[in-house]
């Protein structure tokens, strides 16, 4: 069989028959990979830890009829161990894995933005650099972005009309703000803090958001932004509620 190496995350793992497991990665120059890891389960598995969720390893990949076959598997980075150590990081990791997994729905598609993205908000929970749920929604935010889905969070989107201060109503599917006299009765009235919050997740300003609690208004357009453009909603964020 043909071999390939690449680095990847681990994002997560399904049982497959008595000892191994199907683990869903996404690497750098691969896109998602789906690929066997035989023996993976057994307590003397030469994989070790390494194949867990959230690990960063060096692998080589068989390419295989239906599936491909992990050949062989180098640790870079064990993120895994400090955030499950951590049930607010630990949280937080699962909503980006998720998000990772849905939004890069092609195998085998090149990603390289999205891959460095998770890798940043993986290192970011595993040292605790900033707020868990801070970097779970600007990674959820930014990955949005980098596929193309970035609110409009300084105009109105029908007049283009600066907002400055002050209330104002937010449209997910038009993609952003709206003035007064513009808004449509699907949008929302969101307080100035939750959009000046929101900007900053999309920009990783941290220190806007270092310091201070996201408002529920935030976390809500965060999980509805997703949830929408998506196409689904993400299991592990409304668990937060
Ligand atoms: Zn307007």
């Amino acid at each position: 069989m043909p071999l390939y190496r690449d680095e990847g995350v681990v994002l997560r793992t399904a049982k497959l028959g008595e000892a191994d497991r199907i683990i869903t990665l996404l690497t750098k120059a691969h896109g998602k990979v789906r690929a066997v890891a035989k023996g993976v389960r057994r307590t003397k598995s030469r994989f070790g830890a390494r194949l867990e969720p959230f690990m960063r390893a060096d692998l080589l990949i068989a390419t295989g009829h239906s599936l491909d076959v992990v050949s062989q598997a180098d640790s870079i980075a064990a993120y895994a161990g400090p955030i499950t150590a951590d049930y607010d990081a630990y949280t937080a990791a699962n909503v980006i894995v998720e998000t990772s997994d849905k939004l890069v729905t092609a195998e085998n598609e090149r990603t390289v933005a999205q891959y460095r993205l998770l890798i940043g908000a993986l290192n970011a929970l595993a040292r605790h650099a900033h707020a868990p749920a801070h970097i779970s929604g600007s990674y959820v935010m930014r990955a949005l972005a980098i596929a193309g889905w970035e609110p409009r969070l300084t105009s109105c989107v029908v007049c283009g009309g600066r907002w400055d201060a002050g209330d104002v109503f937010f449209s997910i599917p038009a993609g952003g703000l709206m003035c007064a006299r513009d808004h449509t009765p699907e949008s929302r009235r969101v307080p100035a803090v939750a959009v000046t919050q929101l900007r900053a997740l999309v920009e990783g300003d941290w220190p806007v958001l270092d310091g201070h609690d996201l408002m529920p208004e935030t976390v809500r357009l965060v999980e509805d932004w997703a949830e929408y453009y998506l196409e689904r909603p993400l299991r592990s964020m409304r668990l937060l509620d």
